[in-house]
């Protein structure tokens, strides 16, 4: 009997299974997915791998095979299916096959579980009396006070009795020798989610919903399996219809994973589902401890929870029995993967789905491009909701030239109209929103005389300013003191351009100094909770108006909000990428979508330069089905996702020249393959320095493929990783990235 085995090194060169026998005494118990030690190497040194299969056939002769150290007692199991989706990532994505494991592993770690100690009456109530009365004589004051609690109770928690009654563990050490009582343990999981109030408030489905909800389940009940796409408009009613579709789904016995990127997971999104489906619902964050992380695994296991909510790693808890993912904001940014392997948590869940025979449902008031596309072409089956369930109407939109303003003589980052309207509602106590659409930081500072921008010293990025005189670099932390000379030419007209939330909400306070104003952006989201409280903040009135950036478009329902303000809408259309006009038309609509959600009507203000561009009409005009057309042509024209498939291939170095070297090296094996294939159509764009081409000292390449063909770029990508395996360098390093969503 031998074992094929995985060792847990993230290295090209160990990326294969490798054999071992199995000792006689272990061939009972090991399985399949368990963690063992095994000794590697020419060393012999002993290292952590997983079980990939068991096998009678040996690859070569057995007696030159090393024999299994042991079952690693703490480790995690990895389940049949977890193999299989690891192996599906490995090709889809490309990486090693243990860092695919590692992924699919929500928790690396076997936790002991959690105890709870009490303490129970063992002797009858009258021994108890005695030894009451004895105590009191003898003035024994801890037995006292337990014992006299235990005339009334028979268990108490221990906590209590150690805690408030200040009882030593001597004393109930006594009282146990006299059998008086008894110390008993239980054991428990972790549970992030802790109990909520609120009866849930029963709601008739609309009959839109109820459709969607009726033809999906039928399908479910004939055993039809597959993705549906349900486009509503936020406030229409998509999560109503999950919780009805979760809750049949339940009925039938089996269990539902739901996405929800991690910034709108709020506390109001859990407790609709806590009210509906009570301790049976679980969270798996970012925030939870590995320990609570573990249990949440255990209980899913054990068939102790139906429900789990999270983002995209929540796709990896191990339910036996998977019948529903809904992927909630399907177009978000955030389900992709920043590190390797690059997965995109949709395409994971319907390969999940697929081999659990679950189905998926995704949502989203502006779908991902990808989504809608699939969608008509008939691989997803596609559902409207078009109404607002809250009674409110969707808000009154305009688009302001910020040309034209500059033209008239204002400087102010407000539109005259934007200032007319923000005076109108602080007069009538209603409130506001300022949105800022910018990714990553505003601010950045340069010379007004010869044009000069501050960078930072060891990356490709421009410094930004800081309250209190500081530039700060947004990628490695880097800070400086603010100059006050132009490094290049000595002129003192060296400032940053007046552009962050910080400088939004001095605007503000100069403007409108009676105004009330939250802030909300990386800065004041740091400390744990900060993201709901200032939410909450907003939502009792205790501010009139609120600035942000992408952030505050998520979460909350603001009803008291009938005003929107996008102060610069094509800041992100200067992105390098092919997503820029997406993302655009997305943050509006989504901005836009904030005003008007209770009874007053709202409006929304968009100011922009670039008024004409149809991400920003489209927007103003809400209307996705008209953006989508425009932007698919672009795509198919240009030869990008969805319309076709693109490899990253991003190369990191220590020095430059040995960078650009290995970058050329790559594109030509790569041109040589294609060659070769006779795929002449593949197109190979680079290698080029990457948009930000120096992070932390390091030097960025990017090389770029573009094809219909999925395979056909698997395989090129392999010509690489069958290059860089031969290629032993130390100093650089090859990642991959597949259908990317930001550029490098
Ligand atoms: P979405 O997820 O599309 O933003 P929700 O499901 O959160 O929409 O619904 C928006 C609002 O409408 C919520 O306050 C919800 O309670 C309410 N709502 C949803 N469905 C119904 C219904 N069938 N009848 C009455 N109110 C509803
Ligand atoms: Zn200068
Ligand atoms: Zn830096």
């Amino acid at each position: 009997m031998y074992a094929n085995i995985i060792i847990d090194i993230s290295h090209e060169k160990v990326d294969k299974t490798f054999q071992y026998k199995i000792p006689e005494a272990m061939k009972s118990v090991l399985e399949e997915g368990m963690c063992v030690q095994v000794p590697f190497g020419a060393g012999n040194r002993l290292r952590t791998g997983y079980v990939l299969e068991r096998t009678e056939k040996a690859e070569f002769p057995p007696e030159k095979m090393k024999e299994i150290g042991c079952i690693v007692k703490d480790g995690v199991s990895v389940e049949a299916d977890a193999v299989k989706l690891a192996a599906w990532i490995k090709k889809t994505y490309g990486c090693t096959m243990i860092a695919a494991l590692k992924t699919v592993l929500p928790v690396k770690q076997v936790f002991k579980q959690k105890e709870k100690k009490k303490i129970v009456r063992k002797a009858d109530l009258e021994v108890i009396r005695s030894a009451y009365g004895e105590a009191l004589r003898k003035k024994q004051h801890a037995k006292v006070r337990v014992l006299s609690e235990l005339l009334t109770e028979p268990v108490l928690p221990y906590e209590l009795v150690s805690g408030k009654l200040h009882v030593a563990a001597a004393t109930l050490k006594s009282l146990q020798n006299q059998e008086l009582i008894q110390i008993e343990s239980e054991s428990y999981y972790r549970n992030p989610v802790k109990p909520m109030d609120g009866e849930e408030e029963k709601k008739t489905l609309s009959d839109a919903q109820a459709h969607i909800c009726d033809s999906i389940l039928a399908d479910y009940t004939k055993g039809i399996r597959k993705t549906y796409l349900i486009h509503g408009i936020t406030g229409s009613g998509k999560t109503q219809v999950y919780l009805s579709l979760i809750e049949e789904v339940i009925k039938q016995g089996k269990q539902c994973i739901v996405l929800i990127p991690e910034i709108a997971l709020t506390y109001q999104t859990l407790l609709r589902f806590y009210k509906r489906f009570g301790d049976r619902v679980s969270v798996m964050n970012s925030t939870l401890t590995a320990g609570e992380k573990y249990d949440q695994c255990e209980r899913a296991k054990r068939g102790e929870i139906d429900v789990i909510i999270g983002p995209r790693s929540a796709l990896f808890v191990p339910f036996p029995n998977l019948g529903l993912v809904v992927i909630d904001e399907e177009h978000e940014g955030s389900y992709k993967s920043e590190m390797t392997p690059r997965y995109h948590a949709r395409e994971v869940a319907e390969y999940l789905t697929e081999i659990k025979g679950a189905s998926l449902v995704l949502g989203s008031a502006t779908p991902s491009l990808e989504s809608y596309y699939r969608a008509k072409e008939g691989k997803y089956q596609l559902f409207r909701l078009t109404e607002r369930l809250t009674g409110g109407s969707l808000a009154n939109t305009s688009v302001v030239d910020l040309r034209e303003e500059l033209r008239s003589g204002n400087r102010s980052i407000f539109s005259r109209k934007l200032q007319e309207l923000m005076e109108d509602r602080l007069a009538k106590k209603e409130q506001i929103i300022l949105f800022l659409n910018r990714r990553g930081y505003a601010g950045f500072i340069s010379c007004r005389s010869c044009g000069y921008v501050m960078k930072c010293p060891h990356c490709d990025v421009s410094l930004s300013q800081h309250k209190g005189g500081r530039m700060v670099c947004h990628y490695c932390g880097y800070e400086t003191a603010q100059v006050t000379k132009c490094p290049s030419c000595s002129s003192p007209y060296i400032l940053g351009f007046k552009a962050g939330t910080q400088q939004i909400e001095e605007q503000i306070h100069q403007r409108f100094p009676q105004a009330r104003v939250l802030r909300m952006d990386k800065d004041t989201t740091k400390k744990k909770d900060s993201y709901e409280e200032i939410l909450s903040a907003f939502s009792e009135e205790q501010a009139d108006i609120l600035v942000g950036t992408q952030m505050i478009v998520k979460g909350h329902d603001f009803p008291k909000v009938t005003l929107v303000g996008v102060l610069a809408a094509d800041l992100s259309l200067n992105d390098s990428d092919y997503r820029c006009a997406e993302r655009t038309f997305q943050l509006l609509t989504q901005a836009a979508g904030r005003a008007g959600r209770g009874k007053r009507e709202g409006e929304a203000v968009i100011q922009t330069y670039r008024p004409e561009h149809y991400s920003v009409l489209r927007a103003s005009e809400q209307d996705y089905e008209a953006f989508y057309e425009e932007e698919i042509l672009y795509r198919e024209l240009a030869g990008y996702p969805p319309a076709a498939h693109m490899l990253a291939i991003l190369i990191t170095a220590k020095e430059e020249r040995a960078g650009i070297e290995l970058a050329e090296q790559i594109a030509a094996v790569l041109r040589e393959q294609i060659s070769n294939a006779g795929q002449n159509t593949v197109q190979l764009i680079g290698p080029a320095k990457a948009t930000v081409g120096k992070i932390n000292d390091i030097y960025r390449f990017a090389i770029y493929l573009k094809y219909k063909d999925a395979e056909i770029l698997y395989e090129l990508r392999k010509a690489v990783e069958e290059f860089w395996e031969q290629a032993q360098r130390k100093n650089e390093t090859v990642q991959f990235d597949f259908d990317p969503i930001d550029s490098y």
